[in-house]
């Protein structure tokens, strides 16, 4: 399993996870905070959980991309 979290709160709206991952990603306009999808939020941590290896490639290059590392990705 791909398990990927976002520290929401501290994202700096930089859109770099967008264009890595578009397809997990989306830039909120509300906020302007990027959106993980398909998450469960806790104390601010945002967890995808996916069986999908397809998803990994991308959102390891979102992760390395972030000037504010609050992106990981574990493989479970
Ligand atoms: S790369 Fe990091 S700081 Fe930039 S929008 Fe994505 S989560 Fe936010």
């Amino acid at each position: 399993m791909v398990i990927v979290t976002l520290q929401r709160q501290k994202c700096i709206g930089c859109n770099y996870c967008v264009e890595m991952a578009p397809h997990q990603f989306q830039m909120s306009k509300k906020d302007g905070k990027t959106v993980l999808l398909n998450t469960t939020e806790k104390k601010g941590f945002y967890t995808l959980k996916s069986n999908d290896y397809a998803i990994l490639e991308a959102c390891e290059n979102a992760s390395k991309a972030c000037p504010v590392n609050i992106i990981s990705v574990k493989i479970n």
